[in-house]
């Protein structure tokens, strides 16, 4: 099968957070299964290439305005084929989305140039069987196809397929949007893209797609829930006969205290002696003392955002300070979070370091150096630090939500079995009680080595996952809307989505 990947960021060449690790991962395990593989992204400032041109001139309307942006790239990496999107004036800047002052305000312009020349790249450069898209800055993608190009022969064939690594980003933008990126004013309707008197890229997407997925299977469910749904959560109950939850997997070759190279001492789950010198090295990194190893070291690494239950951290700072641990803390982000931890440093500084940065290198170090992975999330729809944190044998403790309830198991008191430590109301009360556990646990070695060598074995690798996607992309093939049909279909009709459902369960 011929699978093309629409992206706002993929690994190696842009990233911003997990999206870009699965954009990164998931086409080559996809590749290894023997499956023709493109990916296609926006070629950033930051995106390291040989610009070879594959295609001089896509005509891509803005609005009214026609750009003429050319595609790059065209090699292969690891069975997989990468081209780029080249338009100087849009992507050759200092971030992906956004600077200090908020986001860029020309993104929807941006993207819908990209997801549009995605379409035109799809009939002019390489011809999938079926399109993949990721989170809001590719929503126009099924959009343009079910509308704009509804009546295309070349497209009408292709089935979409959305995937929702975030729904706490959706694309929100005022009224006039429409126009700007050549889109009718009719989608301005409850049914397709309006939102509460704003027009929602997200939400228009998740309509128009053929299949929807999200990271985990604890986020597909909650997702359709006003708790988490961000209000889409009735669109996305509409499609639910649409919707399935693949988990993330890692990247091993990277992630894996065998072989990183990052770190200074490399262990396994036989012979942990090298995790202890890494212990050393990172406290020694973060200028902590580092005589006493044997207190437990809780590490941290985050975008600093809500999301990530910070305000939770805040809460029970002291509480959690008045136990015998130290903190190392990693991460970027909302200047009251990087004050935050700043403040604490400067008042505990035999006890917690931080560093805000953006830094791999340190990330790995934590891995392997801490005892404790500390992810107490609001809400997380995959996560990648916790399944890294299991493969270090640096137990996780999280609270019971979205990817982090789906990939940890909880220690049992009762029968000592568990791979982490894992809390369900969202209060800093249950945090500090999780913490309490877990440091009990830590004053019995045995039952801490028990529970270190279940995380170390459990393994997330891409394989499981990919496959699961192989079928849902057959599955989409079989159940794809015949072009004469599309093209009288409105996008989000609750009769397209029905009719399709019927005819993949034929299929
Ligand atoms: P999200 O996508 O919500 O940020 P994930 O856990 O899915 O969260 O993925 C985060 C990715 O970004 C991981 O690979 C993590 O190691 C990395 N990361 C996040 N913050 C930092 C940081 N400050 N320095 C280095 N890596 C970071």
């Amino acid at each position: 099968m011929r699978i093309l990947f629409v992206a706002p960021e993929g690994v190696p060449f842009s990233k911003t957070g997990g999206l870009g690790d699965v954009v990164g991962g998931l086409p080559k395990q996809l590749a290894a299964l023997g499956h023709e593989v493109a990916v296609f992204l926006p070629r950033y400032r930051g995106t390291k290439i040989q610009p070879t041109v594959v295609h001089a001139s896509l005509s891509v309307p803005v609005g009214r305005e026609l750009r003429f942006p050319s595609v790059v790239g065209g090699f292969k990496q690891e069975g997989v084929r990468y081209d780029f999107l080249d338009d100087p004036e849009f992507f050759d800047r200092e971030a992906l989305y956004g600077g200090p002052s908020g986001d860029y305000p020309d993104n929807a312009e941006r993207f819908a140039e990209f997801s549009r020349a995605a379409l035109e790249y799809a009939k002019l450069v390489w011809r999938p069987d079926v399109i993949h898209c990721h989170d809001w800055q590719t929503a126009l993608v099924p959009i343009f196809k079910q509308s704009l190009y509804a009546a295309d022969p070349l497209l009408a064939p292709i089935p979409t397929i959305l995937t929702i690594h975030n729904l706490g980003y959706q694309g929100l933008f005022e009224r006039g949007v429409l126009g700007r990126v050549g889109l009718p004013e009719s989608l301005f309707s409850i049914d397709a893209m309006e939102f509460y008197g704003r027009v929602n890229f997200l939400k228009g997407a998740i309509l128009a797609s053929d299949w929807l997925t999200t990271v985990s299977r604890c986020y597909a469910g909650e997702i359709q829930t006003e708790e988490y749904g961000c209000g889409l959560e009735g669109v996305i109950r509409k499609r639910a006969n649409r919707l399935v939850g693949i988990l993330n997997g890692v990247d091993y070759s990277a992630w894996n205290p065998e072989t990183d190279a990052f770190i200074l001492a490399r262990y396994s789950a036989e012979d942990l002696s090298g995790k202890q010198v890494c212990k050393h090295n990172l406290l020694e990194e973060f200028g902590l003392p580092a005589g006493r190893l044997d207190r437990p070291v809780v590490g941290l690494i985050s975008r600093f955002v809500d999301q990530k239950g910070f305000d939770l951290v805040v809460e029970a700072a002291e509480e959690i300070l008045a136990e015998d641990l130290q903190i190392v803390a990693l991460g970027a982000g909302m200047p009251v979070y990087e004050e935050f931890f700043r403040n604490l440093a400067a008042h505990y500084p035999e006890k917690v370091a931080v560093r805000v940065a953006y830094d791999n290198a340190l990330a790995h170090k934590i891995e392997a150096g801490a005892d404790l992975f500390l992810m107490p999330s609001r809400y997380e729809p995959c996560g990648l630090n916790q399944i890294y944190s299991l493969r270090y044998g640096t137990l996780p403790l999280v609270r019971a939500t979205g990817g982090l309830d789906d990939t940890v198991e909880p220690y049992d008191p009762k029968t000592g079995e568990g791979t982490g430590f894992k809390f369900d109301d969202y209060t800093s009360d249950a945090l500090v009680a999780c913490l309490r556990q877990a440091l009990g646990v830590w004053g019995d070695l045995a039952a801490w080595r028990r529970l270190q060598a279940r995380a170390m074995s459990r393994d997330f690798s891409w394989r499981a996952s990919a496959t699961r996607y192989v079928s849902l992309y057959q599955d989409a093939q079989r159940s794809r809307i015949p072009a004469a049909a599309a093209a009288s279909v409105d996008i989000g009709s609750g009769d397209a989505s029905r009719a399709s459902a019927e005819s993949s369960r034929k299929g």
